[in-house]
């Protein structure tokens, strides 16, 4: 008891504590006032563990001596400070491998698309003004020539993503109405996301057709009757069929709908407009041909295959987009200022021939395997003062985002053979920058391909930091 009093005088003041250089940082990152409850915070429970422990054996005595230095009192106001005031949402170094990883954010952005971002976000746009008229514009206009440039189509729009682009196209143009899906495509894309839940909201009312396997153009003509508004065709996405399976070809479809007068919808998920074949990997439906086969609306995805902001694209038949753009749920829907500067910009890429050179994931996937040999080797070089096992193996990299499930591309990789990778990729994923890597068959496995190549630095940082097993102290969001 006696010890434990001793300790509670000795218990460093607020006053004191906020004189610390480390609570000084504390104020510089959080200010004054939040840094001043963390230290009350701090102090509070170290004074509460203080009179729990009087009763306890003097054992414990050295470890509630070095509680109460300032250095732990830091550390605990810091804990408590980034538990409540550091954004939640910070970057991440991708060494997983998977190019469009939808739990890490999908397609990071290039220089290019951000300049436009922030030339745009910092002041004011035409967002919604005819500059030319000198009044109210629309912001359902923008990027629409580039896009029709680019995918043959007559009109587009832009919304937040594209299941509200799925969800807005069936509202507007089949509300009521009968649209044609085969049971091969009824997909849950992740997170929840259920094409039939989604077709459902609209109010549009699904008919399944076909087998999970084969479905055939009879199929859908059948259940075509004076209340269908269309066919519809959906990605498969994350999934992949093989052996007994038949799935018309877009043409057959868009000729079975025309006949009947009714519309062909093409949900392409992730969609392209680079041919993925020359980087072999498997062709990947491309908006240009979902186009120039017929199909009346299209769908997808601007940070998939695209590479760009989170956004929905809709392209197709002006007069059915200009009935889209009309819709009130266009409006919960909208897309913001810097995602349409960013899309702009990011199609600005492809329509100059430059894609593969200027947006991340196709740098990502054109990397060559001397260059992706070259840079695990550097960060194996990297490791040499920590004395890990670590190895020059050969491996997969994935495309992800819904795009070529079953497709990956050879890579090399740094794989790391420790008592625990668990252990190890939970102290990568706490450090800061945060780093996401696989673990396969006990091992820890480093992909060059998705890390940035001006991260590599880092990350051989944050690789001896996690190898070496030290907390790291670094303060979070900083890279
Ligand atoms: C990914 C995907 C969606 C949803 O797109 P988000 O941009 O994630 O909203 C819809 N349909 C298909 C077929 C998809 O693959």
């Amino acid at each position: 008891m006696v010890w434990s009093d001793e300790l509670l005088r000795a218990l460093p003041s607020i006053d004191r504590l906020m004189q610390d250089a480390a609570f000084g940082a504390l104020v510089a990152r959080y200010g004054r006032e939040p840094a001043l409850d963390a230290a009350r915070a701090a102090t509070g429970s170290a004074r509460a563990k203080l009179l729990a422990a009087g009763s306890q054996d003097e054992a414990s005595a050295a470890t509630l001596v070095e509680m109460i230095s300032p250095d732990c009192l830091a550390k605990a106001a810091a804990a408590w400070l980034e538990a409540r005031l550091a954004p939640t949402l910070r970057p991440v170094i991708n060494a997983s491998g998977v190019v469009l990883h939808t739990n890490l954010g999908r397609a990071p952005l290039g220089s290019a698309v951000l300049e436009a971002m922030a030339a745009v976000g910092s002041g004011y746009s035409n967002l919604e003004y005819d500059l030319e008229q000198g009044r109210r514009g629309s912001r359902y206009v923008h990027a629409e020539a580039l896009l029709c440039r680019l995918t043959g189509a007559e009109a587009a729009v832009l919304v937040n993503n594209n299941a509200g682009a799925v969800l807005l196209v069936l509202a507007a143009l089949a509300a009521g109405k009968r649209v044609i899906v085969s049971r091969g495509q009824l997909v849950e894309i992740g997170g929840g996301f259920r094409i039939p839940d989604v077709m459902a909201q609209s109010g549009a009312l699904l008919y399944e057709v076909g087998t999970t396997n084969r479905t055939y153009v009879r199929d859908y003509v059948h259940a075509i009757d004076e209340n269908t508004a269309g066919v519809m065709r959906v990605h498969s996405s994350n999934f992949y069929q093989a052996g007994f399976v038949h799935q018309p070809t877009l043409s057959e479809l868009v000729e079975a709908a025309h006949d009947h007068g009714v519309l062909m919808i093409d949900d392409l998920g992730s969609g392209t407009l680079l041919d993925t074949a020359q980087f072999g990997l498997a062709h990947e439906p491309m908006v240009q041909e979902s186009i120039a086969a017929g199909a009346d609306v299209v769908t997808f995805s601007g940070d998939k295959l695209l590479g760009g902001p989170q956004a929905g694209i809709i392209v197709g038949r002006a007069e059915l987009v200009a009935r889209i753009r009309q819709h009130p749920l266009i409006r919960a829907l909208r897309v913001d200022k810097t995602t349409v500067a960013g899309i702009q910009a990011n199609l600005l890429h492809y329509a100059r021939g430059e894609a593969e050179q200027n947006i991340p994931i196709w740098q990502m996937l054109a990397t060559s395997l001397s260059t992706l040999r070259r840079r695990a080797e550097r960060l194996i070089a990297g490791l040499a003062e920590v004395k890990a096992l670590a190895e020059l193996i050969e491996g997969r990299s994935m495309v992800g985002g819904g795009a070529l499930p079953e497709q990956s591309l050879p890579t090399w990789l740094v794989s790391l053979t420790v008592d625990s990778a668990d252990a190890l990729a939970a102290r990568l994923r706490a450090g800061s920058p945060a780093v996401v890597a696989r673990v396969h068959e006990g091992r820890l496995l480093v992909d060059p391909r998705t890390v940035l190549a001006d991260q590599d630095d880092t990350l051989i940082q944050q690789l001896c930091l996690a190898l070496r097993g030290e907390a790291d102290d670094a303060t979070p969001g900083t890279r």
